[in-house]
């Protein structure tokens, strides 16, 4: 299965590490399933509130990953997943541009920080892990292109909190400040990223000739030249312009 199961993919090796105590902190994002959403504000009992890309409602507390097995392949045995060669287990990375990068096209509304462990497959980016239990969320405001939601922006982060019983934090800053992301597997250089709110690089400014070359060429669509705000000063956490990378 390969690339397309996980393997494959820098910073998820099929490598083993040795067995160790203990548990990982990492980020992820989810959707927000909003009929079980409203169904909770209206005080009915739901599965689950948030889903993972391919499915899966996460509980409050401790969750158990399953193997769902791949297009040709039975299912991963329980005490397997993670296995070596396959996709399973819970997904969750080493620092927020990791997580955003892996899900960008995917627009999880719900960014979050989930403690992992249990049989855990250890890579550089991120791990999968057998169970994991969710520890902070926050909801990102809604963009430009996103669906209009039945409940408000505040209304979900409370159903949210109350629902997983964990802090949903108005910023990726303070949920990441109370809740430390492991970044002893990043490599060296990269070992600052576990601390940044930034969901992806500062756009690099271009010299300045090409700069002055494409000063009269900007589309109006160009988010950042319609609203007026040249790409170097916009803020790490800026999320207007997601479509753009
Ligand atoms: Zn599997």
């Amino acid at each position: 299965m390969s690339a397309l199961a996980g393997e494959g993919i820098p910073g998820f090796s099929g490598r083993d590490l040795p067995l160790a105590a203990g548990s990982v902190t990492a980020a992820r994002l989810w959707h927000v399933d909003m009929t079980s959403a409203e169904a909770a504000a209206d005080g009915a009992p739901v599965e689950g509130l948030l889903t993972g890309v391919f499915g899966g409602v996460w509980r409050r507390g401790e969750n158990v990953a399953v193997c769902g097995g791949g297009q040709a392949s039975p299912p991963c045995p329980q005490d397997l997943v993670p296995a070596p060669d396959c996709g399973c287990g819970f997904w969750a990375y080493w620092a927020l541009r990791y997580a955003w990068r892996c899900d960008y096209y995917w627009h999880g509304e719900v960014i979050g920080v989930i403690q992992g462990y249990g049989r855990t497959r250890i890579g550089t980016r991120g791990c999968r892990c057998g169970k994991a239990r969710i520890l902070a969320l926050h909801l990102r405001p809604a963009g430009p292109d996103d669906q209009p939601r039945g409940l408000r922006h505040r209304d979900v982060a409370e159903v949210l909190e109350s629902y997983y019983g964990v802090p949903c934090y108005p910023s990726l800053a303070e949920m990441l400040a109370a809740h430390p992301l492991t970044a002893d597997y990043l490599p060296g250089r990269q070992r600052r990223l576990a601390t940044s709110p930034a969901l992806r690089p500062r756009t690099p400014a271009l010299p300045a000739p090409v700069n002055w070359l494409l000063a009269g060429r900007r589309s109006p669509a160009t988010p950042a030249a319609s609203q007026g705000t040249p790409p170097g000063r916009r803020t790490e956490n800026d999320e207007s312009g997601r479509q753009a990378s």
